[in-house]
């Protein structure tokens, strides 16, 4: 049984109820957590209005280190706490790792921008007057994180929220809280005011909706469905709270025939299929230039063939289970579509066989070639590891099929034309493009995306901006 944490307290659900976490591998429990409701957000308010003026009130420096001090502590328990997000998310151990030192980089960042958080001065506005730029914290802000990547997407609304002085109430998502509410209290332990950073486990009907409805809570910082985000959205508006929505996507890569094929088909195969291919950021459609079709294709079909499916804590498994049984589901639906509409399995398909496989929520990395443009595979986010693969005859075919979906958040494109290359990225309708490089997010660059893939930025000093109000003063003589 693993309490949440409000006012810098262990808590249990008012309800008195409790939540099971089971390994999507085996079907075992992994632990227990609070059912919380509506009173616990109420609670977790009240903490938070009562530490914010102390929080709000320390140099940046100092909440700059106070981070440092968390980076160390995640560090120190990288090794429990990387075990543990694999037994409650499912994914291999080594992606664990890399999440969590992520989070550690996520808040190094934001602690290397701590002294220089300030706003400016603009003399002469009028005789003798002058103008400041003010950077406030917004107040108290809820930050709402799904199960794929639920330490990484924490600490993108950690890092710059706290480190402008807000205080902050982290809801995660239900199946996977575990290390979330692992790695609040190790911020609490480096030195976070108790209260300004509470954590509050409990369905999203419940606990969310109270998070997007309390007037006291100023911020929403949202990452999970595109339905969900437009509904944080309509209830926001009410109170006019700030939002940022870090939605769903269907990635877009094109692939020119002079590109590099050894380091594009590497960066297609780990861009679908990391983390089961449940990445928002995941390559979802891939558009293939005629000329070099047939030879990408049969490479990576042999690399697909090749990966290794397991449960995470085996040391040569590349590809976990999914998350929950819906959402493998979802995705054997998907591909079904699209095998009735004509699409040809290059590889995988189906479930995998064998004891090793019975109770987890396992499915093959699939490769479907001669789906049409109007599959729910290419019309829908597929949020699993299965790729449409399709041929085109060159650069305008692919970004106007590239641009053809309701999401907007990553694409990438190779070739060895930088000048094409660049081209198509300023045409692509996407937040974020990358050329001839795997899509790896950086701390130092802006992510968020466009249509209904999101509103607003995280990453990037950016993301200060979302939590900052900005104030103007006017100062005359005395
Ligand atoms: P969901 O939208 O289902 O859930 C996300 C979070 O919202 C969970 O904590 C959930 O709680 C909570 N929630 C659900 N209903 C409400 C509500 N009414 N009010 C407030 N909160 C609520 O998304 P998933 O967890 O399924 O995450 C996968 C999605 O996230 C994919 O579409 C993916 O593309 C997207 N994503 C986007 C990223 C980006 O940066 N653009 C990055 C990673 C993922 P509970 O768990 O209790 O239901």
């Amino acid at each position: 049984m693993v309490r949440m944490l409000i006012g810098g307290k262990p808590a249990e659900a008012s309800s008195g109820k409790w939540m099971e976490i089971r390994n999507p591998a085996t079907g075992e429990l992994v632990d227990t957590v609070p059912q919380g409701t509506s009173e616990d957000v109420h609670r977790a308010v009240a903490a938070a209005e009562k530490a914010l003026p102390e929080w709000s009130g320390l140099p940046s420096a100092r909440r700059g280190e106070v981070l440092r001090k968390a980076v160390q502590l995640v560090h120190e328990h990288e090794g429990q706490l990387s075990k543990l997000l694999t037994q409650e998310q499912g994914k291999p151990l080594g992606e664990s790792v890399r999440e969590l030192r992520r989070f550690a980089h996520t808040l190094e960042h934001y602690a290397g921008l701590a002294k220089n958080f300030r706003g400016s001065h603009i003399p002469g506005l009028d005789e003798g007057k002058y103008g400041l730029i003010l950077k406030r914290p917004i107040g108290i802000c809820g930050a709402i994180v799904p199960w794929n990547f639920p330490v990484a997407l924490l600490g993108n609304k950690l890092g710059p929220a706290l480190l402008a002085g807000n205080a902050v109430i982290v809801k995660p998502a239900s199946s996977a809280p575990l290390t979330d509410i692992r790695c609040i209290e190790l911020l609490c332990e480096a030195g976070v005011t108790p209260g300004a950073l509470s954590i509050v486990t409990g369905p999203g009907g419940t606990v969310g909706e109270e998070i997007l409805r309390h007037p006291a809570i100023r911020k929403i910082g949202f990452t999970g469905e595109t339905r969900t985000g437009k509904h944080v959205m309509e209830v926001a508006a009410q109170e006019i709270k700030r939002v940022t929505l870090e939605l769903g996507g269907s990635d877009p890569m094109i692939v020119a025939a002079d590109a590099d094929l050894e380091a594009a088909v590497s960066a297609a195969a780990v861009g679908r299929f990391y983390n089961c291919g449940q990445a928002c950021l995941a390559i979802k459609r891939l558009y293939l230039f005629e000329r070099v079709y047939d030879e990408f294709v049969a490479k990576l079909v042999e690399k697909t063939k090749r990966l290794k499916i397991g449960n995470g804590l085996e040391a040569d498994t590349r590809l976990g289970p999914l998350h929950t049984a819906a959402q493998r589901e979802e995705v054997e639906q998907q591909v079904a579509d699209a095998v009735g509409r004509g699409a040809r399995v290059l590889v995988g398909g189906q479930r995998p066989e064998g004891p090793a496989y019975a109770k987890g929520h396992f499915y093959q990395p699939t490769l479907l070639a001669d789906v049409p443009d109007d599959g729910r595979i290419v019309q829908e986010e597929c949020f699993g590891p299965a790729l449409p693969v399709f041929r085109v005859k060159g650069w305008d075919e692919a970004i106007a099929r590239a641009n053809n979906s309701i999401y907007g958040l990553g694409s990438s494109v190779w070739s060895r034309d930088l000048a094409q290359a660049m081209r198509a990225a300023e045409r692509i309708e996407s937040g974020y493009t990358w050329i001839n490089s795997a899509q790896t997010i950086y701390d130092e660059l802006p992510f968020g995306g466009v249509k209904w893939s999101g509103l607003g930025k995280e990453h990037g000093s950016e993301a200060l901006d979302y939590y900052t109000e900005t104030k103007s003063v006017v100062v005359g003589n005395a």
